[in-house]
């Protein structure tokens, strides 16, 4: 079914056990506003999100008893949305599946460690430009950058780099979105990522990394683009304390190696702690596991870190 191939999208959350053994959804609310914002994007039907994260909590509280609940285990939850039309040509579908797959998972780190990451990075692959559905969870998206993974790996690098334009912007890590934390050159300590143009993925744990640290107020947090020039300038300054990814899988990844036009870049992540990546990890993880809603918002705000129990 050639129209049903042309039509794909999901998306991934995690749902965790807290310490009263109740499990919670982290942020299910950005992941339903997204999912409907990528079907819009796909002409597949609209859908009401209450109602779908309704059907979630019911699936969870089926299989609540294949919740791991050892440190840094979770659910993970990959809602799917596919358009199944019993016909070749790409128009307006009639006929679409929505199902939800669950697996329990492991910590992606094993033990306290956390594993950084090689990146490569060049510019002649491009995940997603501008008018473009690079802000969309779309199955198409993630098919063609198997290859480009495939080509990081011969290069002794574990995950791609995404540049952007011709000043090789810095757009996202493999499946995550990147986070630097440095001086930047007014001197001012901050943490940047790149804004949400068209071609960055609007992380959920993007969004919660940026909150965290705009609470905590000790720092500048910035979106900004951040290219590649400006990059190596700050890293031969020495003003780069730590590289790392963002993504539902890992929480936060450490990066310590980018090459880029032929040369290995060393990033000196883990000789600075890594301080922050520490401190996110370990406040996401606590959040996780509280029993609280978080912040003292709203049970149903897109603000508000945990979902009500799901059992
Ligand atoms: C899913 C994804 C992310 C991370 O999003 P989270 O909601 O934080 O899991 C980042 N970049 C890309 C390209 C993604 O597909």
């Amino acid at each position: 079914m050639a129209a049903a191939a042309s039509r794909q999208l999901f998306e991934g959350l995690k749902a965790y056990k807290g310490r009263d053994q109740h499990v919670r959804l982290f942020r299910p609310w950005l992941n339903m506003d997204r999912m409907l914002r990528s079907a819009m994007r796909l002409c597949l039907p609209s859908f009401d999100k209450v109602e779908l994260l309704e059907c979630i909590r019911r699936l969870v509280e089926v299989d609540k008893d294949w919740v791991p609940d050892s440190a840094g285990t979770s659910l993970y939850v990959r809602p799917v949305f596919i358009g199944n039309e019993p016909s070749l040509g790409v128009g307006n579908p009639t006929h679409a599946l929505l199902y939800v797959i669950l697996c329990p998972v492991g910590s992606y780190f094993s033990g306290d460690a956390l594993n950084p990451v090689s990146l490569l990075a060049d510019p002649s692959f491009i995940r997603a430009w501008v008018g473009g559905v690079g802000d969309c969870k779309l199955g198409g998206n993630y098919g063609p950058t198997v290859f480009v993974q495939k080509e990081a790996q011969k290069k002794g690098c574990e995950q791609v780099l995404w540049l952007y334009g011709p000043d090789h912007q810095l757009t996202e890590a493999g499946t995550m979105n990147i986070f630097i934390f440095w001086t930047y050159e007014d001197g001012v300590l901050e943490l940047v990522t790149p804004p949400l143009d068209g071609v960055i993925l609007p992380g959920v744990v993007r969004q919660s990394l940026l909150d965290l640290a705009r609470t905590w107020g000790e720092f500048r947090v910035t979106e900004r683009k951040v290219t590649m020039d400006k990059f190596l300038r700050a890293l031969e300054d020495g003003r780069i304390r730590e590289v790392f990814g963002s993504g539902t899988a890992c929480q936060v990844c450490p990066v310590h190696r980018i090459l880029y036009q032929g040369k290995h870049l060393h990033i000196p992540t883990m000789e600075n702690g890594p301080e922050l990546i520490l401190r996110f990890s370990k406040e996401l993880k606590e959040i996780q596991v509280r029993c609280l809603r978080g912040g003292g918002l709203d049970a149903c705000s897109p603000e508000a870190f945990m979902s009500e129990p799901m059992d």
